[in-house]
């Protein structure tokens, strides 16, 4: 049982994601906020959890952090490796669908 509120967690941080600045604040921005615990294996209170995008959630995953500046670090490692993969992978394909 968590010992917080969701949404007050959201209203704390600007109904924006703590760690690329995604802002949720329509409805359609808003449907892809999570809460995210700061240390994965912290408490489940509000000291230890912060808003978060859907995206930055996945990057940062159950990877070993203590802190929202490491956080930071490994979503912004995660984004990298990910930006590399869609830019080889992804970026080509869509390319030559346009060029149809
Ligand atoms: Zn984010």
């Amino acid at each position: 049982m968590a010992n917080y509120d969701r949404l007050e967690i959201y209203a704390r941080d600007g109904f924006r994601c703590c760690y690329c600045g995604f802002d949720g604040g329509t409805f359609d921005t808003w449907k892809f906020l999570e809460i995210d615990h700061i240390n994965p294996k912290g408490p489940n209170e509000s000291s230890n959890v912060v808003t978060s995008c859907h995206y930055c959630n996945g990057c940062k995953g159950n990877d070993p952090c203590e802190t929202l500046e490491q956080g930071r670090e490994i979503v912004s490692r995660h984004n990298q490796t990910n930006f590399k993969y869609w830019q080889d992978k992804v970026l080509p394909i869509m390319l030559k669908d346009r060029s149809h």
